[in-house]
């Protein structure tokens, strides 16, 4: 048994591995298959490298980028580390000599670049090669799914399975694959694709402790505009947007507000995106807004703040790009601005038409492909949408996708930490209307129908739960806020959500307390409409929306009415249309208007249009009640209008 701390410290001068590392180089020595996921930076080839000096042979490293493997070996090489290095920019005598070397024994880590594995010479040479670990950096790279696909990497399952093992036990070396891109699909990918067999997998050091993470509603561009001022302050930041226009729009904001801050994107020359690049690095200029195709050219450690002024496409793009923040270890704050509307301008990058714009000049996609991944392009949008509203730890909802160990819920040090409070008299009453709900209906069902149950749409409910004592428990609220509530019970940990695709929720040990009134000490975060809308009956039992304050704002009185609750000021507001719904009663009307060959208006006015956005009808009843539907327009168009409003309040908020 090799002591591999002392080792560590003696090849590289550490005291003591950083989380996961162990677990990485005591699988690698095992000879297991192993999978690494570790974000950039955070002593991944450690797990590599260190292994390589302990073992009989020579460690084969893949690695896409001759820049990098140059720096490694260089690092090495000072370390007094025998490596070397195999890639198209060295002539072939060079590659010839390192290879004479590699037979002799002379290199513990040969970086091996993946197009050499296209050469059948060196296929050939390789197989009298006794090697110790085949290990894949960068492993991402084999999936198309990932940002950047290598059609090379896929030959490295049969070159792995051709390599002499220097243990002198036949061939096929054991694959250590190492990337920092979490993706479930991803993952599956490299482990599939490099055919690696029960692998151990390692997931370790996405946290990143000292970035606050925040999420803020916003109702519009206004408000994102003076929020964005506000975080930006006289911090050093990187402010990121979904499109080029809106980066632009965000510098000049700050602009205006005296701050030194330019616009980066691919719509720049060359020229300018140096001379920005250098300004920032220099410290000369203060904010830099960038779409996502911000590169990799600035690294200032001291960034302070990092705002997204639009929703990014998926949490990992999310995480590299707040990543840039508080590098020197310092606190730093990332503030998400969130407005559903926004998500409409990432669906539709997703949907349009590209020759390919993420740039993979050697791949050609079947519309299949493209179906498939803008399919999964859409699912990781989901989940980034889902991180946006979600009522539980920031931080733990991050580390639990990326697979990391480490989500520990309360973080106390993201926005939803820092609004769990005790729940009050009223609130806890709620709560436990629907914790009883979910045990009453058996615990058998999902968070759509048990809302439904409590609020008695009937029309909605199998029958067994038409008439339980808990059917319309909860009548006067409207069923978006109840699914709200059950959220957040759930991120308190008063209610299980099941695994499958069902979601079926059920109640935790400390949920049966609270439900039983045994425990009263419960901390939440009180659910407040996470965007432009609160959906509240108003006193005469109709819809009304309104406005919501920012949610610091909402934290003020409360009155234990969920509506109340969700943001006592929302009273004093006008109510207002849900734009969402505005737009997809226009866009049906379009559709409905050609298809009878009549005017739009004739189907509908667009001030009816704008009455239904506002009462946000969840019945027929409610439906008469507003202006411009009489009894023709309710049987011919009611269904059609009520399924509507009622999909985007209870999917798309
Ligand atoms: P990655 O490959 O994940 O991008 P590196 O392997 O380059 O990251 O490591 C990043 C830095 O962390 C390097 O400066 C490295 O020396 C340092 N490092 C790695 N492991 C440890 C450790 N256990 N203790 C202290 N520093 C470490
Ligand atoms: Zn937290």
């Amino acid at each position: 048994m090799v002591d591999v701390v002392a080792a560590l410290h003696r090849h590289f001068g550490h005291t003591s591995f950083r989380p996961g590392q162990a677990d990485v180089v005591q699988a690698v020595l095992d000879g297991r298959d192993v999978l690494a996921v570790m974000p950039t930076g955070s002593g991944k080839s450690l797990g590599f490298q260190l292994p390589a000096l302990l073992l009989p042979g020579t460690t084969l490293v893949v690695s896409p980028l001759i820049s990098l493997m140059k720096d490694q070996v260089d690092e090495l090489e000072r370390r007094g580390i025998s490596a070397a290095a195999l890639h198209s920019m060295l002539t072939s005598d060079t590659r010839q000599e390192t290879l004479s070397a590699a037979r002799r024994g002379e290199i513990r880590l040969l970086y091996v670049a993946p197009e050499r594995f296209a050469s059948d010479h060196f296929l050939r040479v390789l197989r009298d090669l006794p090697v110790a670990r085949f290990i894949v950096d960068e492993a991402h790279c084999v999936s198309e799914w990932g940002h950047d696909f290598r059609p090379d990497y896929r030959r490295l399952k049969t070159a792995a399975a051709d390599c002499r093992r220097s243990d002198g036990q036949g061939r096929g070396v054991p694959i250590a694959a190492f990337t920092a891109t979490a993706t479930p699909e991803v993952r599956d990918d490299i482990i599939d694709l490099l055919g690696l067999a029960e692998p151990r997998v390692v997931v370790a050091g996405f946290d990143r402790p000292n970035i606050d993470l925040r999420v803020r509603p916003v109702a519009g561009d206004l408000e994102k505009q003076q929020l964005l001022t506000e975080l930006v302050g006289n911090r050093r930041a990187l402010v990121y947007a979904a499109t080029r226009r809106n980066a632009e729009t965000a510098a000049e904001t700050l602009q205006t507000a005296g701050l030194q801050a330019a616009a980066y994107h691919a719509g720049l020359s060359d020229a300018e995106r140096t001379r920005v690049q250098d300004a920032f690095a220099s410290g000369a200029l203060q904010v830099v807004c960038a779409t996502n195709a911000f590169g990799m050219g600035i690294d200032r450690p001291d960034v302070e703040s990092v705002v997204h002024v639009d929703i990014p496409g998926s949490l990992e793009a999310y995480y590299q790009e707040i990543g840039r923040a508080g590098r020197d270890g310092r606190a730093a704050i990332a503030t998400l601005l969130w407005n559903y509307a926004d998500v409409k301008t990432r669906e539709f990058l997703i949907d349009r038409d590209r020759d390919d714009a993420a740039g993979r000049p050697s791949v050609r996609l079947d519309s299949a492909d493209v179906a498939r991944r803008k399919e999964i392009e859409h699912k990781k949008l989901r989940r980034m949408v889902a991180y946006a509203d979600s009522a539980g730890c920031l931080r733990a909802t991050i580390l639990r996708y990326f697979g990391d160990p480490a989500a520990r819920e309360p973080c106390g040090a993201c926005g939803n930490c820092g609004r769990r409070a005790p729940l009050d008299a009223p609130a806890r009453l709620v709560v436990r209307k629907i914790l009883s709900g979910i045990a009453r209906a058996g615990e058998r069902y999902g968070r759509r129908k048990i809302a439904a149950m409590l609020v008695g749409n009937i029309d909605e409910l199998p029958d067994s739960l038409t008439r339980l004592s808990t059917t319309g428990l909860l009548r006067d609220e409207h069923p978006r806020i109840v699914e709200r509530w059950i959220d957040a019970a759930s991120a308190a940990g008063l209610v299980r959500v099941s695994d499958d695709q069902y979601r079926t929720l059920s109640l935790t040990p400390l949920g049966r307390d609270v439900m039983a009134g045994r425990v009263e000490d419960v901390q939440m975060v009180m659910p407040v409409a996470r965007q432009t809308p609160s959906i509240r009956r108003t006193s005469r039992g109709r819809l009304g929306v309104r406005r919501h304050p920012t949610h610091g704002a909402a934290r003020g009185r409360r009155t234990g009415q969920m509506g109340h609750t969700a943001g006592s000021e929302l009273a004093t507001g006008e109510a207002k249309p849900l734009d969402a719904v505005v737009e997809a009663l226009r866009a049906w009307r379009l559709s409905e208007a050609r298809r009878r060959a009549v005017a739009p208006f004739v189907i509908l006015h667009d001030r009816t249009l704008t009455a239904i956005a506002t009462s946000l009808p969840r019945s027929m009843a409610d439906l008469q009640a507003v202006r411009g539907i009489g009894p023709a327009k309710l049987s011919t168009y009611g269904d059609a209008i009520l399924s509507m409003v009622a999909s985007i309040i209870t999917e798309k908020t």
